[in-house]
């Protein structure tokens, strides 16, 4: 992830000053690891020293009834209905939000 962004962008790793993520609660990904394996990724990539920030992204479903509600599970019974047919809307996933870069 860190070495395709950065060769899509074009961003020398030399410029990183931070790395942005965003992680879903509900996406199976524990935020401690992230942020170990990342510093070891940047270790591996000349990067000592760049900030990782991982932020928690909030959990969001919605239920076919067609209440939204906040979750930390996806067993979590919507409040309206009871029911548990709903779909992940938010913090589900893991994405790179931004890269930081010295305007050096
Ligand atoms: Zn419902």
């Amino acid at each position: 992830m860190v070495n395709a962004a950065l060769r899509t962008e074009g961003i020398a790793s030399g410029s990183v000053r931070a790395f942005n993520i965003n992680c879903g609660v509900l996406s199976g990904v524990n935020r401690q690891s992230l942020r170990f394996c990342m510093q070891l990724v940047c270790r591996r990539f000349h990067m000592d020293g760049v900030d990782v920030n991982i932020h928690k992204i909030p959990a969001e479903l919605r239920c076919e009834c067609g209440r939204s509600y906040g979750a930390d599970s996806v067993f979590l019974e919507c409040p309206a209905c009871g029911g548990l047919q709903h779909r992940v809307v938010a913090g589900g996933d893991i994405y790179l939000e931004s890269i930081e870069i010295d305007d050096d």
